[in-house]
């Protein structure tokens, strides 16, 4: 059994993989599903004249993330007709769901999606995390502020998933070699995974920080026991792959991640519906 259900395309600012490319490896890996989940940041959905933020010269500070969206969405969709015997599902990568509520709501009302993966990638008014100089920062203040985010998002989950949670620590412990001591935001984490579970969401093991510095899923095992107590019901494993050559990538361990926290199924979302695999 091989799912992947987090991967981007040339769609994505990011990535420079065509969706041909990334949905033939799939069909070579023979998953039993598959997800392409580009990315779009709902602080960023219209044009830039839109929002407060500053202007920086970070080569990802971009805007206009609808026309990606609508691009991503009608090729996955046109790309379900073509290869009608992979079980192609339809997602977006749904970042900062909170800070523009009309482009959130574009999202929640397009019936083509079937899965909506939710990150947070930036807090409101600073950079990205992946350009945060860590040096500089009061980092308990910032990963405390990401985690009451994050809680915030899961009180009212307009997604399916909750992705790569921890993915500041790719930057702070994985590049920038600053170790944290997580059993600091324990109950607030605690806190975001009860709400998630209380709304039938799940939780993503995302897979890619073991290809990293990082070395390890986002979340770790200890967190994902920690959503099982909490009465979380649902996962989801995704490679966030950027590159075909990466899809697939870490999903075994993923599994076994899983397993360990006691979770005997992972799901993937068909139609913005959980479907149960037998781990
Ligand atoms: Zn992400
Ligand atoms: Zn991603």
């Amino acid at each position: 059994m091989l799912i992947d259900l987090h991967t981007h395309t040339s769609f994505s600012p990011d990535s420079d993989e065509p969706m041909k490319n990334m949905i033939e490896r799939a069909i070579e890996l023979n998953l039993d599903a598959y997800a392409i989940t580009d990315h779009c940041e709902a602080d960023r959905f219209f044009s830039r004249d839109n929002y407060k933020r500053p202007q920086t010269d970070h080569e990802y500070d971009i805007y206009n993330y609808n026309i990606v969206y609508e691009n991503s969405v009608s090729a996955i969709c046109k790309a379900k007709e073509l290869y009608p015997k992979l079980n192609l599902l339809c997602g977006i990568e749904w970042g900062q769901a909170l800070y523009d509520m009309k482009a959130t709501e574009i999202m929640c009302n397009d019936k083509r999606l079937d899965f909506v993966i939710g990150s947070l990638h930036e807090l409101e008014d600073m950079p990205d995390f992946a350009f945060i100089d860590y040096s500089q920062f009061d980092i308990d203040n910032l990963l405390r502020k990401y985690f009451e985010e994050i809680a915030r998002l899961c009180e009212k989950p307009v997604f399916d998933t909750l992705a790569h949670l921890t993915y500041t620590l790719r930057y702070i412990e994985g590049e920038q070699k600053i170790k944290v001591d997580m059993n600091r935001y324990k109950d607030i984490i605690a806190q975001a995974f009860k709400s998630l579970a209380y709304n039938g969401r799940a939780l993503e093991i995302n897979t890619s920080g073991l290809r990293q510095g990082y070395g390890k899923t986002f979340p770790t095992l200890d967190f994902i026991k920690l959503f099982k107590e909490m009465g979380g019901e649902i996962i989801t494993i995704g490679s966030d792959s950027h590159r075909a050559c990466d899809i697939g990538k870490g999903i075994a361990e993923g599994i076994e991640i899983a397993k360990q926290a006691g979770f005997r199924y992972c799901a993937y979302f068909k139609e913005r519906k959980p479907n149960f695999i037998k781990l």
